[in-house]
């Protein structure tokens, strides 16, 4: 076997990972504390969830659950369905993803340019009825031959891959030197792998939960009550039920933010700060911010940012469709950070 061209990695998983570290500067307003982002939307297939895809698919074929020419069944709002169906490209596996409705055409299409199919499931049902995206894709797996549920939701892999190679890398980064660790909550891989990680380097690190208004966590955390959760339009981050991959138990606060402040600050951070993310990225930064105006000296602050701007361009980054659903209004000069902070 001919040696590796010198500067070159075998395949593109192999270029997972070692995504910068950031501060911010212009959209942070008048808070003391410093803000830094971890840029995840750096990652081949576009977010942090290629970690969490590679990691699954390697620990299903280690327990044998994923074999030669498996197909690979997921719920996903997008970017896993990315992360596994870019793993998945290179080990000939199939791929079926089970996505809502709300989300963007551009995410659909991205899975189906892998070459994976992907089902359509109504977004306003609840979690138990056979129309949603879990029980469709636990309908398919029962259906399709030599299938394997990544099942994200309730899959340890999932926060394992942040715990083995998101904070890891954050750790050697920045050496440990910074205070607070903001993420977004969807599956809680981020918030529990990572959180789990530093937790173990420095139990004074404070881990802090986004929530987007409409989700359950935030009430369930703040009062211990189940509410029912209702629609909110910013993707990947809340849940209408509490997946086993959450461990409310490490985070020490959770912070809410509604659509408009996701989106506006999302805008700014692409505008003001160059940083071309996705709307749970505004939603994370938002929170951030939030979060360091109840501190009483400051602190350094980072801030994960799952993914990019290309896959809203047709929602967040579109001021007919802002406007249309009320978070762009007309007597602002496009909505700047100033009226949310
Ligand atoms: N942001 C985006 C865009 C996502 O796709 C996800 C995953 N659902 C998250 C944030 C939340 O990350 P996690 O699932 O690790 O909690």
């Amino acid at each position: 076997m001919a040696k590796l061209m010198q500067g070159a990695v075998p395949t593109i998983v192999d270029a997972i990972g070692g995504t910068p570290i950031v501060k911010l500067n212009n959209v942070v307003g008048d808070i003391e504390s410093e803000i830094y982002v971890k840029v995840e939307y750096m990652n081949p297939a576009g977010s942090m969830k290629d970690r969490v895809g590679l990691n699954i698919i390697r620990d299903a074929e280690k327990r044998g659950m994923l074999g030669p020419g498996g197909t690979i069944i997921e719920a996903t709002s997008g970017n896993t369905g990315a992360g596994l169906a870019m793993v998945a490209a290179i080990r000939g596996y199939k791929c079926i993803f089970v996505m809502p409705d709300k989300m963007s055409a551009e995410k659909v299409d991205a899975l189906r340019a892998y070459g994976a199919k992907v089902v359509i499931c109504p977004t306003a049902v609840e979690p138990s009825d056979p129309r949603s995206y879990y029980s469709t894709a636990r309908r398919l797996v029962e259906e399709t031959p030599g299938a394997f549920y990544s099942n994200q939701y309730h899959n340890p892999a999932n926060p394992e891959s942040h715990f083995v190679s998101t904070a890891p890398e954050i750790w050697e980064q920045t050496g440990g030197e910074f205070d607070v660790f903001v993420a977004g909550m969807g599956t809680g891989g981020t918030l529990s792998g990572c959180g789990r990680y530093f937790k173990e380097k420095n139990p004074d690190i404070q881990l802090v939960g986004v929530d987007p208004v409409g989700s359950l966590y935030y009430e369930y955390v703040k009062t211990g009550r189940l509410t029912k959760a209702f629609s909110y339009y910013v993707e990947g981050i809340g849940e209408d039920f509490l997946p086993s991959t959450m461990n409310l138990d490490i985070l020490d606060d959770v912070v809410q933010v509604d659509d408009r402040e996701c989106f506006i600050m999302t805008r700014e951070l692409v505008r003001r700060e160059g940083i071309f993310c996705g709307g749970s990225c505004g939603a994370a930064v938002m929170g951030a911010i939030k979060y360091a105006r109840t501190l009483k000296e400051p602190k350094r602050i980072l801030v994960l940012l799952p993914d990019n701007a290309q896959k809203y361009l047709s929602k967040i980054f579109s001021d007919d469709w802002m406007r249309s659903n009320g978070f762009l209004l007309e007597t602002e000069d496009e909505g700047t950070v100033a009226h949310i902070l």
